[in-house]
């Protein structure tokens, strides 16, 4: 799970309220999950959440999982901006797991450099069941 690090000091106070709800939750969150939680905050408008997550997530201080249509703080903001990020996303209690694999991400890149294919970013889902809940079952 997302460890904490320091907060960044130049986060306008949307994208500070928006990260720390992320960073608080133990699942990813939907725009509207967020603006739930912060209404009593005083954020009313959708747009004021996607505006603060599409920053956040430009500054990798959160990720998009696509297949969630869901958001999650980085665990890591220090460690990669660019390379490759992989989550492991579990069915069962829906805990996602960032990690960064330095082995996928040299085979990727032999593989765009013999293809001639710039790579914008990677993003790896990889959906399961996490150990947690193997034990569980
Ligand atoms: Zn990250
Ligand atoms: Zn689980």
């Amino acid at each position: 799970m997302a460890h904490s690090h320091d907060m960044p000091t130049d986060l306008t106070r949307n994208q500070e309220l928006v990260l720390g709800t992320l960073t608080a939750s133990s699942g990813p969150l939907s725009a509207y999950d967020i603006l739930d939680r912060l209404r009593t905050e005083g954020l009313r408008a959708p747009l004021q959440v996607y505006r603060a997550l599409e920053k956040l997530v430009d500054r990798g201080l959160a990720h998009r999982l696509e297949s969630l249509n869901a958001f999650v703080a980085c665990a890591d903001a220090h460690c990669h901006r660019k390379g490759l990020i992989a989550f492991a996303i579990c069915e069962g209690c829906g805990k996602v797991d960032e990690f960064a694999d330095a082995v996928i991400e040299s085979r990727l890149g032999a593989w765009a450099h013999a293809e001639g294919f710039k790579v914008e970013r990677t993003t790896m889902e990889i959906r399961g069941r996490c150990a947690q809940c193997l034990k569980a079952a």
